[in-house]
């Protein structure tokens, strides 16, 4: 079962591959966020782009993250989307938070999907 995290676990597997502990097939790294391949691709493009930072969702890193790594994290997804060529055909951005979305690793993450026509949204 998936727990609801309320303060940030620094053992998170994201945060080790943000430390360089753990590898990862990156496509994007700049001071704000770094964008990388799922482990476990669910479309033929399915990448995760992360802040720098100890930020386990969407709720604490608008809350409490400098204005500028809220940009440039922001920023980072469309230049990602733009890089790997999804722009035309289009994509879909996705961000899980807590048990009930089914959040497993406490990291904010952005799931970026193309490559493929999506069917509707998932429940
Ligand atoms: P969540 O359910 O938290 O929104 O999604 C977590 C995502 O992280 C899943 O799609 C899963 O496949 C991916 N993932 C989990 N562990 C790893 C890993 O060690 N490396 C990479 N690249 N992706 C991972």
């Amino acid at each position: 079962m998936i727990p609801n995290y309320t303060t940030y676990d620094s053992e998170n597997i994201f945060a080790k591959i943000l430390r360089g502990e753990i590898p990862c097939n990156k496509v994007y790294e700049d001071d704000h966020a770094l964008a990388f391949h799922d482990i476990n691709p669910q479309a033929p493009v399915h990448v995760l782009v992360i802040p720098k930072g100890a930020y386990i969702s969407m709720m604490d890193f608008t809350a409490e993250a400098p204005a500028e790594l809220i940009t440039g994290f922001f920023r980072a997804v469309g230049h990602v989307a733009r890089d790997l060529g999804l722009e035309d055909a289009g994509y879909r951005m996705l961000a899980n938070a807590g048990a009930d979305a089914h959040q497993e690793v406490p990291h904010l993450h952005i799931h970026l999907f193309g490559g493929r026509k999506l069917g509707p949204m998932l429940m």
